[in-house]
C-alpha cells in the first residue's frame, strides 16, 4: 500500500498548530470561535481534494460524500476537530522526532518534563518510528487531530484512486467532542449512513465498542447570607455545606483515582461559588446501566442527609444524563465490529476490544440509532503536556480505514 507517512505528519503539524480547544462554560456549537478556523479549513481541503456535497453545518460539524464506485452500506468515518480543555491548547508547537531510539525525550520549552519509556511501555515498542510530541507548554492535541489526519489521508487517498472499489463513503469533523456536545441531533439524519466509526482510540489495535455510560450532576447549595459581623446564628455558609456533601461522598473507593477495568466512579469536577450559594458539578460512570443508578441515588441520599442538618438551607441534585455505553445497541447488530475485525485480520493486527473508560462521540452516535465503535490512532498521554504519537500507528489507521472500505464493498 502506499505510503502515507508524509501526508499525515504534515497534515497532523498543521492541524495541531490550530488553537481549536473547546469550552464547556460558553453555549454555541462549536463552543469557541477558534473551532471555526479548522472546520473551515477542513472545508477548503475537502473541496480542495474533490470531495462531494462539503457542507458545514449550522452545528459546527463539516461533513462530505466520498462517492462510492460499487454497491454496498454507506459508511461513515469520524473524527473530533477540538482540544481537551483540561490543559493549554494554544500555541501549540508540534515536533517531530524521526525514527526514535529509545532514550529519554525532553522537552524545549519545559527542560523539567521528560517522556521516558520506564512511564511509557508503549514508547519501547515504537523505537524505530516517527514520534511527535509538544514543545513542552501545551497539549498536543493528538486527541484528535490525528484522528483528523487519517481520515483526512484517506478521503484523499480515495478520491485519487476512483477504481478502488467502494461503496459511498461520508466523512464527517465534529467540535465540542471533549466537552461531550460533539453529536448534535441532526448529525444522523445528515450523515445518513448505516454505520461509522470514530478514529478517536488509543493503543494500534484498539477496536472498541464498549464504553461507560455517563451522567452529570449539578450540585446546588444555598446558605444564608449575612454580614460577618452580625451573623451569630443567623448565618448558613454554603462553602462549608458542600464541603461536607463532597467529604460524605466515597474518597478511597468510587473515585477515578481509586478504581479501573470495569468499575464505575462519582468524580467532582468542579467547585464555585461563595458562602451565599455554592454550585458543585460531579460527573458519574459506569459500564451498567444499574451502577449508574445507584451513583445517582447515592448522590441524591447524600444530599438529603446534609440537607437535614441544616434546614435554613436549600439543596438540590439534579442529574441528566450524557451518554450510554454502545454496547447496549451493538450487541443486536456486530456487523460494523465483525467488518473492522476483517479488515485488522486482512492487515495482520491483532484487534484489543477492552472497554474505555470513557465516550466517544461514537457513544451518542450509536444511541441515536447510527451504531459507531471506536478504531484507534496511537495517541498517548492525551489531555496534557506529554501527549504524543507515532506517525506509524497513525499510518496503521489509514491503510484500516481503507481496507474497511474495502471490505465493506466485498461483502455488498
Ligand atoms: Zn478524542
Amino acid at each position: 500500500m502506499t505510503a502515507f507517512k508524509e501526508e499525515l505528519k504534515s497534515r497532523l503539524v498543521r492541524y495541531c498548530e490550530i488553537d481549536s480547544q473547546s469550552d464547556m462554560d460558553r453555549p454555541g456549537a462549536p463552543s469557541t470561535e477558534c473551532q471555526h478556523v479548522i472546520l473551515d479549513l477542513v472545508v477548503e481541503e475537502l473541496t480542495e481534494m474533490g470531495a462531494a456535497d462539503v457542507v458545514k453545518t449550522d452545528y459546527g460539524t463539516v461533513i462530505a460524500t466520498i462517492p462510492g464506485t460499487t454497491e454496498g452500506p454507506t459508511i461513515g468515518f469520524l473524527a473530533h476537530v477540538d482540544t481537551a480543555p483540561q490543559f493549554n491548547a494554544t500555541g501549540v508547537k508540534p515536533r517531530v522526532i524521526e525514527g526514535y531510539n529509545g532514550g529519554a525525550i525532553s522537552y524545549p520549552d519545559d527542560p523539567e518534563l521528560t517522556l521516558t519509556p520506564e512511564d511509557n511501555p508503549y514508547l519501547l515498542e515504537k523505537i524505530g518510528d516517527d514520534i511527535v510530541t509538544a514543545s513542552g507548554l501545551t497539549l498536543l492535541g493528538a486527541d484528535d487531530k490525528a484522528g483528523m489526519a487519517i481520515v483526512m489521508t484517506a478521503a484523499r487517498h480515495l478520491l485519487e484512486n476512483p477504481d478502488i472499489k467502494r461503496p459511498t463513503i461520508r466523512v464527517a469533523f465534529t467540535p465540542d467532542e471533549e466537552i461531550g456536545r460533539g453529536v448534535d441531533d441532526r448529525l444522523p439524519r445528515d450523515l445518513g449512513v448505516d454505520f461509522a466509526y470514530t478514529f478517536d482510540g488509543e493503543d494500534l489495535g484498539e477496536l472498541v465498542y464498549e464504553t461507560f455510560s455517563a451522567d452529570f450532576a449539578v450540585v446546588t447549595v444555598k446558605g444564608v447570607s449575612i454580614h460577618p459581623g452580625w451573623a451569630k446564628d443567623k448565618l448558613v455558609n454554603a462553602i462549608h455545606l458542600a464541603a461536607k456533601i463532597v467529604d460524605t461522598l466515597p474518597h478511597v473507593t468510587m473515585t477515578p483515582e481509586t478504581t479501573d477495568g470495569y468499575q464505575g466512579f462519582i468524580h467532582v469536577v468542579d467547585c464555585k461559588g461563595t458562602a451565599d450559594e455554592m454550585v458543585v458539578r460531579f460527573i458519574l460512570r459506569d459500564f451498567e446501566m444499574d451502577g449508574l443508578e445507584a451513583k445517582g441515588a447515592l448522590m441524591r441520599q447524600v444530599c438529603e442527609t446534609i440537607a437535614a442538618t441544616e434546614p435554613r438551607a436549600k439543596i438540590t441534585c439534579e442529574i441528566s444524563p450524557q451518554y450510554r455505553n454502545m454496547r447496549y445497541w451493538l450487541e443486536d447488530n456486530m456487523m460494523p465490529v465483525d467488518l473492522a475485525r476483517a479488515a485488522f485480520d486482512d492487515l495482520g493486527i491483532t484487534p484489543k476490544s477492552v472497554p474505555i473508560r470513557g465516550g466517544t462521540d461514537g457513544s451518542r452516535l450509536t444511541e441515536l440509532g447510527v451504531p459507531c465503535p471506536n478504531l484507534f490512532t496511537g495517541m498517548q498521554n492525551i489531555h496534557g503536556p506529554l501527549e504524543w504519537v507515532s506517525v506509524q500507528d497513525m499510518e496503521k489507521a489509514t491503510e484500516l480505514c481503507l481496507k474497511i472500505a474495502e471490505r465493506a464493498a466485498k461483502s455488498a
